[in-house]
């Protein structure tokens, strides 16, 4: 487990874009923390190599100024022209010189560069290690509101934060969606589940429902243990909830969630005691 400010500022290093006083910035390098500033690049812009040279120590007879220079454009320069992207990485190293001369014009214009596959990369694997989605945003100290303001549009805000509510969302639902399949075919899935809330004491119903047979029809009926021990408890008095459009089935059709309450009458609250699902609203 990694700890959050390490998290942090690995984050910080992945997402927040630098901005300099001068355009283009200047700077100069030793070889080693050129590759390891230009792999930092890469991970917060995708840029493709656009020419390349390189002197040959020998036969040439032109006056050679650098032993091997890199020219650098992001990937939405090839847009059309007005939303061209006019980011570039010149970098080069000066003949005689140890030092790497990196020339970055590293303002993007015209889009906002999301999500390049390494920020997308380490988004999952944050979700794999177990970080939820509010401990993703704690660590980008941003609410859901300020993270959907991040638009394409937003000069104002700090365009290079790649990870968005949505992105992290998606993350979390890749994650569960590997969590939660047991197998590739959802009845077959559904059956496994049943399967192994049963070992685990849960009483369950998976059948398809009378009368709607022929239009797969399927009713799922779950009650866990501890929600067995309630029934015996508050059983007496409990009330149903309907919920539409909980998710999708199996050929795109609505399911609809009825979940069994006891409730309390004075304070309004309860607990669910049963949960079904349904993918036909007649039932
Ligand atoms: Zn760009």
């Amino acid at each position: 487990m990694i700890h959050a400010p390490t998290l942090k500022l690995q984050l910080e290093k992945v997402l927040v874009h630098e901005t300099y006083d001068s355009k283009p910035h200047e700077l100069e390098l030793s070889v080693s923390e050129w590759y390891a500033w230009f792999k930092q690049q890469q991970c917060k812009a995708t840029w493709h190599l656009k020419s390349e040279h390189k002197s040959v120590d020998s036969g040439s007879t032109r006056q050679r100024e650098v032993l091997w220079s890199q020219r650098w454009e992001c990937d939405h320069a090839g847009q059309p022209r007005d939303v061209g992207c006019m980011a570039k990485i010149y970098a080069c190293q000066p003949f005689g010189s140890d030092k790497v001369k990196v020339i970055y014009d590293w303002e993007h214009t015209g889009h906002t560069s999301r999500n390049p596959y390494d920020v997308r990369t380490w988004l999952d694997n944050k979700v794999n290690e177990g970080f939820d989605q509010k401990a993703i945003k704690a660590m980008l100290w941003m609410s859901t509101e300020e993270l959907l303001e991040i638009t394409p549009d937003a000069d104002a805000v700090p365009y290079s934060i790649k990870i968005s509510a949505m992105d992290i969302y998606n993350a979390v639902r890749r994650k569960v969606d590997i969590d939660t399949r047991l197998t590739p075919q959802l009845n077959d899935s559904i059956k496994k589940w049943v399967e192994k809330s049963c070992e685990a004491g849960w009483s369950t119903l998976y059948e398809p429902t009378p009368g709607e047979e022929i239009r797969d029809g399927f009713t799922l009926a779950l009650c866990s243990p501890w929600q067995k021990q309630l029934i015996a408890e508050y059983g007496d008095t409990v009330c149903l909830d309907s919920t539409h459009n909980t998710c999708r089935g199996n050929n795109d059709e609505k399911i609809f969630l009825s979940t069994i309450l006891a409730c309390n009458r004075a304070t309004g609250h309860g607990v669910p005691l049963a949960f079904m699902l349904t993918n036909r609203e007649s039932q």
